[in-house]
């Protein structure tokens, strides 16, 4: 701690860097929770990876995982599945929407969401979003009433890098317009809004355990719903064949009225990643704390800066941030590149999404969705936004250096 903060200081002091002193990386995961390694070496041991091997009225750590998942965010229902991606595909499948049924997302959001949609039969509508990386209502309330004239609509807010749209307000347009919402809250896990779960605001949630987010399954996902109707659907279209959603305990008519007349996915998660998932659960509050104590360190500092601002959240969002977004005052190409090399030489990595090669986050290397739509809001946020990754288990010494790297890297990329 104290050696970071001299390194800290040192760095702040003079702008000059040191190869051996350097910013953690951000990419060391914590490790899984020791209470996870028996389950794991039992799993090992009995070979019962599948999730669906227990007898009915039993248990297996997939199923005992969902119990707990909804349990924390206060749903009736969950369903485990491989990724946060196949969970947004089957919750847009549970809707049952026409071919090419309009799916309003924000502009600003990374490329499975689209994928998800297009994978579905459906259509990408993109809604711009503004320099609080958040949906531009404005532009939201004109695409939602367009899409409604033409039929059918779906809306799937997605928090991208954990970042709150109006819910309210999106909630009283999608309710006005008899249109359902779906919640990307992949990067939200311990979230609120008005104290609110986020994931729990819309019809169905979805939620991810890629190693980059929240709790680190590898891979894996999570939908939730409060809808026996969609539960139902979305457990058949996982993969629960045959009677296998008999293993799930909410056996009900539900299942009767869908046996034989869906198509299986197979998007099941395996026991192995419920059992490394599901001792974290009881770390998410910490992780929450500690990312949004790292984040606001980090927030008030940079935000002095003269070449920054800090997007602030809107009223009424508890955030839970694994990262930082930024974005960049009146600095050329010339400015915002050298700052991404010093940055980098120095050891913080910087991306800014519309400037890196095939940013999965810029709209505009979306091909696969057809033509890609004009949205120049969106596009000249994502030209000077910058992201750094910020993990909880930093402590306030290495988010001091990050600060001071950012700083050093600012400075000399302007001062020519
Ligand atoms: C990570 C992420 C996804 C995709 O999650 P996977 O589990 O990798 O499929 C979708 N949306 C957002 C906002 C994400 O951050």
């Amino acid at each position: 701690m104290n050696e970071q903060g001299t390194i800290a200081q040192a760095i702040a002091l003079d702008g000059v860097e040191n190869a051996n002193l350097r910013p953690p990386s951000p990419h060391d995961a914590e490790p899984i929770p020791d209470e996870a390694w028996a389950e794991i070496r039992a799993l090992l041991q009995s070979g019962d990876l599948f999730r669906y091997t227990a007898a009915d009225g039993g248990t297996t750590p997939v199923s005992r995982l969902e119990r707990d998942f909804a349990a924390f965010m206060g749903v009736r229902y969950a369903l485990a599945v491989n990724s946060c991606s196949s969970a947004l595909f089957l919750a847009l499948r549970t809707l049952d929407l026409p071919p090419g049924a309009p799916v309003l997302i924000p502009a600003f959001t990374f490329a499975a969401v689209p994928s998800a949609i297009v994978h579905a039969g459906l259509r990408p509508v993109l809604v711009e979003c503004g320099d609080d990386l958040r949906m531009d209502m404005a532009d939201f309330a004109d695409k939602l009433a367009h899409a409604v004239a033409g039929g059918p609509a779906v809306v799937l807010v997605s928090h991208m890098r954990g970042h709150t749209s109006d819910m309210d307000a999106i909630t009283e347009l999608a309710e006005a317009a008899g249109v359902p919402v779906v919640e990307d809250a992949a990067h939200s896990l311990g979230t609120l809004w008005h104290g609110k779960r986020i994931g729990t605001i819309g019809r169905i949630g979805c939620f991810s355990f890629q190693s980059y987010k929240m709790v680190n399954g590898g891979e894996g996902g999570m939908l939730i719903t409060d809808d026996e109707d969609i539960i139902a659907k979305a457990i058949i279209m996982s993969g629960a064949y045959e009677h296998n959603w008999k293993k799930h305990p909410l056996v009900s008519a539900a299942f009767e009225r869908y046996q034989n007349r869906l198509p299986l996915y197979n998007m099941r998660m395996s026991n192995l990643s419920a059992a490394a998932i599901r001792p974290q659960l009881a770390h998410i509050h910490r992780r929450a704390s500690d990312g949004r104590r790292n984040h606001d360190r980090l927030a008030q500092r940079l935000s002095r800066h003269p070449k920054v601002t800090v997007p602030t959240p809107l009223p009424g969002e508890t955030r839970a941030p694994d990262s930082f977004q930024f974005l960049l005052d009146d600095m050329d190409d010339g400015a915002i590149s050298r700052f991404v090399a010093e940055a980098g030489r120095r050891g913080v990595k910087v991306s800014i999404f519309g400037r890196d090669t095939d940013n999965a986050r810029a709209f505009w290397n979306w091909h696969f969705i057809g033509e890609i739509p004009e949205l120049p809001k969106t596009h000249a946020m994502l030209m000077r936004t910058a992201d750094v990754r910020l993990p909880a288990h930093f402590s306030p010494a290495d988010v001091d250096t990050v600060a001071a790297t950012l700083e050093a890297a600012l400075d000399a990329a302007t001062a020519i």
